[in-house]
């Protein structure tokens, strides 16, 4: 049953008559009353438009009586095939000059709601039947995991809980230059991975590359999920530390990948934190001028950040990250289960990040966090799932829109990090996780927002108390203000440029100032500092 052909059926009309008539509204309360209709049907496969998602009515309904498929494609292939013989003409969205830019601002704000899907296809080189093969090879996958769900469920009485469903779809796809990847976020996404890399065609020799905090946690379970899927992989891991993401270490890497006689078409996965995905990654860039790469982010930084939108490298004694490349995943795989093991410290400076992306980006997801906080510091499954999708569909979002930080829109991402990186390197790096200066850094934004005018007093507060929430730094101890005058100013002379600061004009609406007063940015410093 299509949903669109039952709405023509019943209105007695086109879709486009309908949308000229009455508006896009009244056409969403006619697909969702056909969605009601159709799922009454048993044994039925129904299609509807991608719209049909924006509605939480809809997706609790699809959720509740069906098994969800995502069918995937670049903007591009999107464009094509509405484009191709006369289709192109019946698609009311897609009137205007220019179709292409309708369709990727229409797939990214849709996107994150695309991650309730059980499964998701990428279709782009699928001929139609390939997909529905695809389709019915992982509705067989899902009702065989209810089975072994429910038997397990059985067995162990009436109060467990059935792990989540192994298939659930990416939680946001990233789409570049050279094409788009999916970020697959879930609880136990572990054992999902044989699954993930066949999905994307990689079946042959996989090199795990890991650190020796993360490695013996995970490789076990890693290894027998490979074995099962007959995919065969070896391992190397590194000290834990940001001293191994240097280029003698990525050397030693490559006389492995040498001894191990790896080569064009093997991949190497990434399993670990930020170092680890950098490390590895900026390995796979340069092998044998590049091997597919898949990262398995382990700590919440990871997930939220580094391994999304390609930025790999190694630092040089002179500067962190100076050597690297802009290389581009296959597929990211965030197990979330995996936060269980992060410190706790890293765990919640991780959540910076998370804060940083509902600040500049999404007002919905900051009151989430907000009225979440407990749950998320409690790694509640259901809460982590849903905001950390979001977190990674807004980095998702940016880069796709800025893969290589032409544009600017990719710089404001960097909220709260003019402080953040003095403040880092006033403590030599290790007095300050990451996070926990970028949340100080963040209150310097806000605070020289609010002497502006751009913000009022109340949203400086706001902001303040979901990081004091979150167990996040607001103030930095035992700093001179002169020393990080001085700190951001060696910075700008390196750059040869004005400080630049990302600020907010309002929640969700950063803005990049290079003209900020000196006397605003001492007030703020001042603040800041205790
Ligand atoms: P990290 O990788 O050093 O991990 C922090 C610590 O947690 C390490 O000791 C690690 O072994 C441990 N760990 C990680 N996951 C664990 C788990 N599940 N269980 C137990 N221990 C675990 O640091 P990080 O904070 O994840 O990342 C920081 C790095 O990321 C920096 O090198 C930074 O430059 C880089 N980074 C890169 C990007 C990018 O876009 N490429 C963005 C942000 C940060």
């Amino acid at each position: 049953m299509d949903t669109d052909a039952l709405i023509e059926k019943t209105a007695g009309r086109s879709i486009p008559e309908i949308f000229a008539g009455e508006g896009e509204p009244y056409f969403r309360e006619l697909e969702a009353d056909a969605l009601r209709l159709a799922s009454l049907e048993e044994e039925v496969v129904i299609a509807v438009g991608g719209g049909a998602a924006l509605r939480p009515g809809n997706r609790r309904l699809m959720g509740e009586s069906g098994f969800i498929v995502c069918l995937e494609a670049t903007p591009e292939t999107i464009f094509r095939r509405l484009t191709r013989g006369e289709e192109g003409q019946d698609r009311p969205l897609l009137s205007g000059p220019d179709p292409l830019a309708l369709i990727k601002e229409l797939k990214a704000s849709r996107q994150a709601l695309y991650a309730f899907a059980d499964f998701t296809i990428h279709t782009d080189n699928l001929s139609p039947d390939e997909a529905a093969s695809q389709i019915v090879q992982a509705w067989r996958r899902s009702s065989t995991q209810a089975m072994v769900d429910s038997e397990r469920q059985a067995l162990s009485g009436p109060l467990a809980i059935a792990s989540p469903n192994p298939l659930q779809g990416a939680a946001a796809t990233v789409s570049v230059a050279g094409g788009s990847y999916p970020i697959f976020v879930q609880w136990d996404a572990l054992f999902d991975l044989g699954a993930r890399l066949r999905e994307a065609g990689l079946t042959g020799q996989t090199y795990l590359i890991s650190d020796d905090n993360v490695f013996p946690l995970y490789w076990p379970q890693i290894e027998a999920v490979l074995q099962q899927a007959g995919i065969p992989v070896v391992a190397y891991s590194v000290p834990a530390g940001e001293a191994s993401k240097s280029l003698s270490a990525a050397a030693k890497i490559y006389d492995w990948l040498v001894e191990r006689k790896a080569e064009r078409g093997h991949t190497v996965l990434a399993l670990g934190g930020g170092m680890v995905t950098d490390l590895a990654g900026y390995v796979a860039a340069t092998f044998a001028r590049g091997l597919p790469l898949a990262h398995i982010p382990t700590s919440l930084l990871g997930m939220v950040d580094a391994a999304i939108g390609g930025k790999v490298a190694v630092n040089h004694p002179r500067a962190k990250n100076l050597i690297g490349a802009f290389y581009q995943p296959r597929f990211v795989l965030a197990d979330i289960a995996t936060l269980r093991t992060l410190p706790e410290r890293e765990y919640i400076s991780g959540w910076a990040e998370v804060i940083k992306h509902a600040l500049i980006d999404d007002e919905a997801l900051l009151r989430d966090l907000e009225e979440n906080a407990g749950h998320a510091l409690k790694l509640q499954p259901d809460v982590l799932t849903r905001v950390i999708s979001r977190s990674v569909a807004i980095k998702a979002r940016v880069v796709s829109q800025d893969e290589r930080e032409i544009t600017g829109l990719r710089t404001m991402l960097n909220y709260g990090h003019t402080l953040a990186h003095a403040l880092e390197s006033a403590g030599s790096y290790d007095r300050f996780l990451h996070g926990e200066a970028v949340a100080i850094g963040m209150m310097a934004a806000a605070v020289i927002s609010r002497e502006l005018g751009m913000i009022p007093p109340e949203a400086v507060e706001r902001q303040r108390s979901l990081l004091v929430r979150f167990g996040l730094p607001v103030q930095a101890d035992g700093l001179e203000r002169g020393q990080l005058m001085e700190s951001m100013a060696l910075d700008k002379k390196v750059e040869n440029k004005a400080i630049r600061w990302v600020l907010l004009q309002g929640f969700g609406k950063p803005v990049v100032r290079n003209d900020v007063p000196l006397s605003v940015v001492e007030t703020a410093l001042d603040e800041a500092l205790r």
